[in-house]
């Protein structure tokens, strides 16, 4: 019993001597930190005691004396480098150039992000429906029509290009642009427009302005989607189907 309790004591006693020396590491480490912190705030530490460091110049007097306590003239190589990096003007300006290269690539990291997430459709106007698709006055209307203020803002509703954008007979002015899939979105009744045939839009890029011109009763935007065929369909579901409800 005895025996076991003082083997037991014994074997701490040899567990103890690693961890005072990782103690011992750690110290060391954190004094290598202090000093390095010192060297990089410029003060300059004594270095006369290792006889080998005292040729380097002044301002690398500091970060030599992160040698101190080991072979110095071996380990001049890297006191020069540190040194380097807390000494020249030159050196903090290519620190700030390598902080502009990381921003700029965060930057473009954001901008590509932003490019995968942004919405593929947008709503072309904000405003209030008052007209469907469909029968409207012993006629067909062949759009909806959302009513807003003069000169609210119309956006493309997807990606695309303008095929056409000028004055329409009824429409007043139009704005026609096609996608991807042979779908033409249509604009009509604007005040102003802002884009031209052949321009490449993007979903919720402004391409004009809300207005009444042509054969309209009030400000509001008349929009059509035309299918791949050519054909007039009703925009509601086109739109729904493509995640804008409103
Ligand atoms: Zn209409």
């Amino acid at each position: 019993m005895t025996e076991r309790t003082s083997t037991r004591i014994r074997g701490i006693h040899r567990v103890s001597p690693p961890s005072s020396a990782l103690r011992g590491r750690v110290v060391v480490a954190a004094v290598a930190v202090g000093a390095f912190a010192a060297a990089a705030a410029g003060q300059t530490l004594k270095a006369g005691q290792s006889p080998d460091v005292t040729p380097l110049a002044d301002s690398k007097d500091a970060s030599a004396a992160i040698g101190i306590g080991g072979d110095a003239s071996a380990a001049a190589p890297e006191i020069l480098t540190v040194a380097k990096v807390s000494a020249a003007p030159q050196e903090s300006q290519k620190i700030l150039a390598s902080d502009k290269i990381v921003q700029a690539r965060a930057e473009k990291l954001a901008a590509e992000a932003a490019e995968r997430n942004r919405p593929r459709y947008v709503q072309p106007a904000q405003g209030r429906l008052t007209s469907g698709f469909g029968a409207r006055w012993g006629t067909t209307h062949y759009g909806l029509d959302i009513a807003n203020r003069i000169g609210t803002p119309i956006v493309a509703v997807a990606d695309g290009t303008v095929i056409e954008a000028g004055p329409a007979s009824g429409f007043g002015l139009w704005v026609r642009i096609q996608h991807a899939d042979g779908t033409i979105s249509v604009y009509g009744h604007m005040d102003t427009f802002s884009v031209h045939e052949g321009e490449q839009v993007r979903a919720g890029e402004q391409i004009a302005r809300m207005g009444s011109r042509g054969y309209s009763t009030g400000p509001h935007l008349h929009f059509e989607i035309w299918d791949p065929s050519g054909m007039k369909v009703n925009p509601r579901p086109w739109l729904a189907e493509h995640g804008i409800t409103f």
